[in-house]
């Protein structure tokens, strides 16, 4: 591990005793000397608080925008994604457990200026650059650098989110981010503090907060059997983000397939997930996608007015596009929620100076 990688953390304060708060999310971790955050990643050294993954790199991938997931913005394009290690949750079924729950000085990593993300985005042509696989929030202070950097550039920033992050430095990083998508895992809030180790009310305040901010916001819920796959329990969950987040906001509803603690469950039904699909529909959420079940129609956008397919797709890929004007539906010219253009490679005109 990089020395250069452990740096003197934001968002804390010295208590008595050589002892730190760490405020950057609502666990708030108390450390003595020597002692690490829930999260694995900021230490209390001498009185101070670090984090020890400054730059710490453990994945960087060039993704299509819709793995993030993201649907509604700047369709298509690529973007350039990468992740640290540690987590400040502990979901017993994450896909990316090699990295969130691996310890800084145990991982695999290298060591990148924010200035190399942002040559590696020039040199890729991808001026889109994601801070995903792992939880990014608990990555603040170099997320926040390169995404300035990034913005600097005329690029555009996408966390992807457990949204588990105290107000005030949620707030400061959000000067810099374009879009997100944020993970609903439950809406028990015993679920969250018992099963998945986080705090609903800190995660619904912390969407709310990002649109306030004119983030381009879209949700995720992965519907895992036996957890958060109750009907009345889903169905709280679409009647606040159409009452808090707006019908226009893009639902995701995803598929569980086994992984880390849970290898041994099952993968979600698609009977259920197709039931859920059209529940968020009749409640009244415009757009409402299925994700992990290639070729459902769930992967499709429609037209909530004519309710015409105005985008195909076919996992990743978009096949056929019936969205004129930017944001018109071509049978029936309503509009349709997405910021930013869909993303060509030919677009040369694209309004960057990346
Ligand atoms: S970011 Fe880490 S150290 Fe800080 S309060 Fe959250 S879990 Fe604790």
């Amino acid at each position: 591990m990089s020395s250069r990688a452990v740096r003197e953390a934001k968002w804390y304060e010295k208590l008595s005793d050589g002892k730190v708060r760490c405020r950057l999310c609502p666990w708030n971790c108390v450390l003595e000397p020597g002692r690490v955050g829930l999260c694995g990643v900021r230490m209390n050294r001498e009185g101070s608080l670090f984090t020890l993954v400054y730059g710490l790199v453990s994945s960087l991938a060039i993704d299509p925008i819709e793995k993030k997931p993201l649907y509604h913005f700047y369709p298509g394009a690529p973007i350039l994604s990468i992740s640290t290690v540690g987590c400040n949750l502990k979901c017993p079924w994450c896909q990316n457990w090699h990295i969130s729950r691996a310890k800084p000085e145990e991982a695999l990593t290298e060591y990148l200026e924010p200035s190399m993300i942002v040559k590696l985005a020039r040199r890729y042509d991808v001026p889109f650059v994601a801070y995903t696989y792992n939880e990014p929030l608990i990555w603040y202070e170099y997320v926040a650098d390169t995404a300035k950097l990034v913005k600097q550039e005329g690029g555009f920033n996408v966390l992807v989110t457990n949204g588990h992050a105290n107000p005030e430095p949620l707030e400061e990083l959000l000067k810099y981010i374009d879009a997100a998508n944020v993970d609903v895992k439950a809406f028990e809030p015993k679920t969250y503090l018992k099963i998945i180790g986080g705090k609903l009310e800190n995660i619904l305040e912390s969407i709310k907060i990002m649109k306030e901010k004119d983030v381009h916001v879209e949700t995720t819920y992965l519907v895992v059997p036996g957890i958060n796959d109750n009907e009345e329990e889903f169905r709280k969950m679409v009647r606040w983000h159409i009452d808090e987040l707006g019908p226009e906001t893009p639902l995701h509803i995803s598929r569980f397939f086994p992984a880390y603690k849970f290898a041994d469950k099952n993968s979600t039904p698609t009977e259920l997930l197709t039931k859920f699909w059209a529940l968020a529909k009749s409640e009244g959420v415009y757009y409402v996608y299925l994700g992990n079940v290639p070729g459902h129609k769930g992967e499709y956008t429609f037209c909530s007015h004519c309710e015409k397919p105005v985008v195909k797709r076919m996992g990743f890929e978009i096949f056929e596009w019936n969205i004129e004007g930017g944001n018109k539906c071509k049978f029936c010219g309503a509009t349709i929620h997405i910021r930013g253009e869909r993303w060509r490679r030919s677009s040369r005109d694209f309004p960057l100076v990346f």
